[in-house]
């Protein structure tokens, strides 16, 4: 497979673009595989490259049930940040922020990563004193962010209305190598670089069924087959109660849409990511020129996975105090993703009752961010059998022990 070089480029242009292989195959499936990963998602694929990259298991297949990335994967926002509050999420957030820097270059292919900096704001004293916490706890951490006032605020933001009279701006949390990247080149990316690892992206292959032996798993029934296989790790997002049930275990999570959308494109008006939790709602400008803006999850259990007029109204009612502007945007498409919300709002790495049976879920509305982080240390997990030092905390066993790690202010409008 041809690298991505300016050379390549000219080459290519000079041949008006005819010599382009395919980014990543589609094999057949084989009988059996060491390690099998439900779900190529971001994570399911960071995963699966990170086993092959940090642990030399190349014997992988990636099992999909519709395309590559067009899960949550594909539906997100694409906020990335690491200014959580607690140590273990801080860990991992950060250590996938870090590799997002790099991840164009390691990958060969252009993630788009933009860390144009992210700001949430405080519109009331109660929040003004949790992002003041979580900006000295990130100095703790070593995650560089700061709380930044309200005039700075309006000079990184000049079409905000810092005045609002029901909840104007007393300031933000800053971070300002936060950011954005392209949702489908980080799925597109780490599929390219699997095909030429000889991992198999398997779409369309949809599993139905899980199959154990004496508590301990022995392979998967998919619409292509059975296939067998010594490991396996689902990484199904909202999907995940329906794959463990298979597997005869319940996971403590709820699955509910999330919605978001996108108005006409305009010319640059905003080049952060603005996020405000209060009015729950939050907004940045693609580089199409597109306003991305999003909200709360739907208030109910649900799998629908699409949009609905009910959500864009009552967020652009939550915005248009602070971001009068947004009042007078055409709005061009709306869509939902089911995301994997657990109680104490974070995610899932873990053993399971069944012996070499891993999951990876609970990203909720904020996993986007965090897809190389994870891959990395679920990686760990499934290789050696044993989490390592990030993926430890977020183990099935905390919501047993009462070893919570509540997130649910940092992660509270999502993202
Ligand atoms: C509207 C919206 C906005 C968001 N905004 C942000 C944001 O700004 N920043 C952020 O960090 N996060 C955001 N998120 C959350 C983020 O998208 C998710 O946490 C993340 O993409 C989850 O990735 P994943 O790989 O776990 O899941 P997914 O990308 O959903 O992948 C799981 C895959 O498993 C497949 N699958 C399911 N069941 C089966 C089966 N039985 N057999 C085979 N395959 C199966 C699915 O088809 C899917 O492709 C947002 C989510 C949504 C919906």
């Amino acid at each position: 497979m041809k690298g991505y070089s300016a050379w390549s480029l000219i080459r290519e242009g000079l041949r008006h673009h005819l010599g382009w292989g395919r980014a990543w195959g589609s094999p057949e499936p084989r009988r059996r595989y060491e390690v099998v990963i439900v779900g190529a998602g971001g994570h399911g694929l960071a995963t699966a490259y990170y086993l092959a990259r940090n642990h030399g298991i190349t014997d992988i297949a990636v099992l999909e049930k519709g395309w590559l990335g067009g899960g949550n994967t594909g539906r997100n926002t694409t906020i990335i940040r690491s200014n959580y509050l607690h140590d273990p999420s801080a860990a991992i957030y950060e250590k996938a922020r870090q590799l997002y820097e790099d991840l164009s270059q390691e990958l060969d292919f252009n993630i788009m990563f933009s860390p144009r900096g992210v700001m949430m704001l405080a519109q009331t004293e109660h929040e003004k004193r949790v992002w003041q916490r979580v900006a000295h706890a990130n100095v703790l951490q070593g995650i560089d962010t700061r709380f930044i006032g309200p005039e700075e605020v309006k000079r990184r933001v000049p079409i905000i209305n810092i005045d609002g009279p029901r909840y104007p701006v007393l300031g933000a949390l800053w971070q300002p190598r936060g950011g954005t990247a392209r949702h489908d080149a980080v799925a597109w990316g780490y599929a390219r670089a699997l095909d030429r690892m000889g991992v198999h992206i398997i779409e369309n292959c949809e599993v139905t069924g899980i199959r154990t032996e004496g508590g301990k798993v022995v392979g998967v029934d998919t619409g292509k087959g059975p296939i067998d296989c010594g490991k396996l790790a689902l990484v199904v997002a909202g999907h995940s109660s329906r794959l463990a049930e298979m597997a005869g275990f319940r996971l403590p999570m709820e699955s509910v849409t999330l919605q978001a959308f996108v108005s006409e494109p305009v010319k640059p008006m905003l080049d952060v990511v603005v996020m405000a939790n209060t009015v729950h709602g939050y907004i940045s400008q693609s580089d199409k020129g597109e306003l991305v803006i999003g909200g709360g999850t739907d208030g109910y259990v649900n799998y629908t996975q699409r949009g609905a007029f009910h959500h864009v109204e009552e967020t652009v009612t939550a915005l248009v105090e602070t971001f009068p502007v947004i009042g007078r945007m055409r709005l061009m498409r709306q869509w939902g993703g089911i995301v994997d919300v657990t109680g104490d709002r974070s995610p899932i790495l873990s053993k399971t009752p069944v012996e070499n049976l891993y999951v990876n879920c609970g990203w909720g509305t904020g996993g986007f961010k965090a897809i190389p982080g994870s891959g990395w240390a679920m990686a760990e997990l499934v290789a050696t059998g044993e989490p390592g030092a990030l993926a430890e905390p977020f183990a099935l066993s905390r919501f047993r022990e009462g070893r919570f790690i509540d997130e649910s202010v940092a992660a509270g409008v999502a993202h």
